[in-house]
């Protein structure tokens, strides 16, 4: 799949953004090992740190529908540059896998494409949790 695809439909989700606290729209398209894309958008909360991101959202609908690889992941918003994943969303991005397709974009039809692992280096992963025994 073309990241303007992608992009495309991370754009759609981020139409339905809840973002009444911030104003800051975010969508996100998730590409699964399946083929098949899931969408999500930022929903905040009136207790601030309840709210989700839109990348977490999309992984979140892709597990759920029982994809179990994650290919691509394209998040969109209008900044002034492109628009790039939180240090948590990272961190569960990570989670997938180091060889995901980051696509960072912005509403200018910019877009950026950089590996989840190259993302957050030195990341603790599942790796970090097998013991010696
Ligand atoms: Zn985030």
């Amino acid at each position: 799949m073309e990241p303007e695809e992608l992009i495309r439909r991370a754009v759609e989700a981020r139409e339905r953004a809840y973002a009444p606290y911030s104003g800051f729209k975010v969508g996100a398209a998730v590409l699964g090992g399946t083929g098949r894309v899931y969408e999500g958008c930022n929903v905040e909360n009136a207790s601030y740190g309840a709210s989700l991101c839109a990348e977490r959202v999309a992984l979140g609908q892709a597990v759920a529908a029982g994809e179990e690889a994650i290919e691509a992941v394209a998040v969109v918003a209008d900044t002034e540059g492109v628009c790039t994943p939180c240090g948590i969303c990272r961190q569960v991005l990570i989670e997938f896998g180091p060889d995901i397709d980051v696509i960072m974009a912005n509403m200018r039809g910019e877009h950026k494409i950089v590996r989840s692992g190259d993302l957050l280096p030195y990341a603790f992963g599942p790796e970090n949790l097998k013991t010696k025994e």
